[in-house]
């Protein structure tokens, strides 16, 4: 690698991912308006630009695949007018799914920027590591735990007044 190469490299892993984290947990935060689990995602191009910004709109569509993630993509693809995102960043507020990281993968994106962990279903480190399977033809860079206690707190609270009001329906006559 010449040394272009490694500045370049280097400037790329340094970014503060912090505040597209921030914009990624107010996408995430739109997505309890339309009753849907508060993930938000952005992806960045390699000059620190958002390319595509979407939340999880799994009930609004009433479509199993529209994850944050992957509607990041599609708007991305259709804005550049290409499927390969060689060079960007997805920053997601949730660790993603079997089915995100595939897509990611198959995306060609260099890197993967998560906050929460989800030990339920995460792909890409919890339940499997797709990112790095070298079995797969492309390996994808993973940096976790960028604003964690937000991108989880986030969760937790959506959880919480879920069961309250579950509750609160059982207890009328
Ligand atoms: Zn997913």
């Amino acid at each position: 690698m010449n040394l272009k190469g490694i500045k370049k490299k280097i400037s790329r892993a340094d970014r503060d991912w912090t505040p597209y984290m921030r914009r990624a947990l107010e996408l995430a935060a739109e997505s309890v308006e339309k009753g849907d689990i508060p993930i938000g995602a952005v992806l960045v191009n390699v000059d620190g630009k958002i390319v595509a910004q979407a939340h999880n709109e799994r009930e609004l569509r009433h479509d199993p695949t529209a994850h944050a993630e992957v509607l990041a993509l599609r708007q991305a693809g259709a804005g550049e007018k290409a499927w390969r995102m060689t060079g960007m960043t997805l920053v997601v507020t949730l660790e993603p799914c079997v089915m995100c990281a595939g897509a990611l993968s198959l995306a060609r994106v260099d890197r993967i920027v998560y906050g929460a962990a989800d030990p339920k279903a995460g792909a890409t480190g919890s339940l499997y590591k797709i990112h790095e399977d070298k079995r797969l033809n492309h390996q994808i860079e993973l940096v976790s735990g960028v604003l964690e206690a937000e991108c989880r707190e986030l969760l937790v609270s959506f959880f919480r007044k879920k069961r309250l009001e579950a509750d609160e329906k059982k207890k009328r006559p």
